[in-house]
């Protein structure tokens, strides 16, 4: 299991996917234009993945070791 975020790269319309399981470095930058995401808004993005993925993570954990019913999510911002 993954998490990917969509990333929409606004200086070129260029639309790429970040798999942030298997990551090597923290450093978020768009392969089409190569312009990188200014280092403390990629720190801010890859904890706000990471703690959707330990969620996910979490929700399966619990359906698995509690019987709890098991939900998946995944988000998409709409707009511009
Ligand atoms: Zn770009």
């Amino acid at each position: 299991m993954a998490t990917i975020a969509k990333i929409r790269c606004l200086s070129c319309e260029g639309k790429f996917d970040f798999y942030f399981n298997v990551r090597k470095t923290d450093a978020i930058q768009c392969p089409y234009c190569y312009t990188y995401m200014e280092e403390q808004s990629a720190m801010q993005v890859l904890d706000v993945i990471g703690a959707f993925s330990d969620m996910n993570r979490d929700l399966r954990k619990y359906a698995d070791q509690r019987k709890e019913p098991l939900f998946q999510f995944n988000l998409h911002e709409r707009g511009n």
